[in-house]
């Protein structure tokens, strides 16, 4: 699944390509994806303009020029592509809104193999509610005491927490890997266990692993693309992610493979000592 860094290279091009936009038509070929029904959408938002794509966890907000939004999940699967009309095809496409801008003509197209993404009209005033199920985000309102607080009040496995989305925004399965892999933790210990250093060298490694994700454009081990149609490289520099019975970066020894929280989980025995469950 997507995660922040998936998300953030999608909103920033969105953003930098679409921006004030007009929607000119949009069309949908699945039931579900489009809501509340591609009738209602249109309605409502033919002729509005894009003001901005902006983002919370891995959520992408798309705000209009009137007093409605889209919100839109990529899931599992989803990719949101701009293409010029009739250019290349794009498999699984399911929703394209057509757009113009000082008679420049794009689409923007929602395709999604797995079909759990959505698109999601709502009213302006109904954001914060909705914002306000998601925990703090890092690079912004995460900081190193809040982060703190956190971990001292949850007895879960870490991985878990860092996966929360309740508790914090935007950390998936390959990001969380990564991390307690560069803060020399074991997931499965118990978030309150960890000391204060562990945690400041956890609270580090998250924004470490994620501004690289940042860096390569995400990762494309599986069906991601950026809003262009193009991998990212993220995938390349995974440090145990995916990795099992692979040699640990680090000291060479075999990484392993678990189950935490249902997810295939990746570390090191070696430099990754379990220490409380
Ligand atoms: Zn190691």
């Amino acid at each position: 699944m997507p995660e922040l860094p998936e998300v953030e290279t999608v909103r920033y091009d969105l953003n930098k390509s679409l921006s004030g936009f007009q929607i000119k038509d949009i069309s949908c070929n699945t039931t579900k994806i489009l809501q509340p029904s591609l009738k209602e959408v249109i309605k409502h938002t033919k002729g509005l303009t894009i003001s901005s794509f902006n983002r919370k966890a891995k959520l992408l907000i798309v705000e209009l020029n009137k007093d409605w939004n889209f919100l839109i999940h990529l899931k599992m699967s989803g990719r949101l592509l701009i293409r010029d009309p009739g250019g290349v095809e794009d498999r699984w496409t399911r929703v394209i809104i057509a757009l113009e801008r000082k008679g420049i003509i794009k689409e923007l197209r929602f395709a999604d193999q797995r079909k759990f993404g959505y698109i999601k009209l709502i009213k302006k005033e109904e954001l914060s509610d909705i914002l306000s199920n998601y925990g703090p985000e890092p690079f912004a309102d995460l900081s190193l005491q809040i982060f703190t607080k956190i971990l001292k009040s949850s007895r879960r496995a870490i991985k878990k927490v860092l996966m929360d989305q309740v508790l914090i925004s935007g950390i998936g399965n390959i990001y969380a890997n990564d991390a307690l892999f560069l803060a020399k933790i074991h997931p499965e210990t118990s978030a309150n266990y960890l000391n204060q250093n562990q945690i400041k060298n956890l609270f580090e490694a998250i924004e470490e692993v994620l501004k690289r994700g940042l860096k390569y454009r995400g990762a494309s081990d599986n069906s991601y693309l950026d809003a262009f149609g193009k991998k990212g490289q993220y995938q390349e520099h995974f440090l145990v992610y995916g990795k099992n019975k692979e040699n640990c970066p680090n000291c060479g020894s075999v990484i392993q493979k678990i189950v935490v929280g249902g997810r295939g989980t990746f570390y090191c025995p070696k430099c990754q000592l379990q220490e409380r469950k």
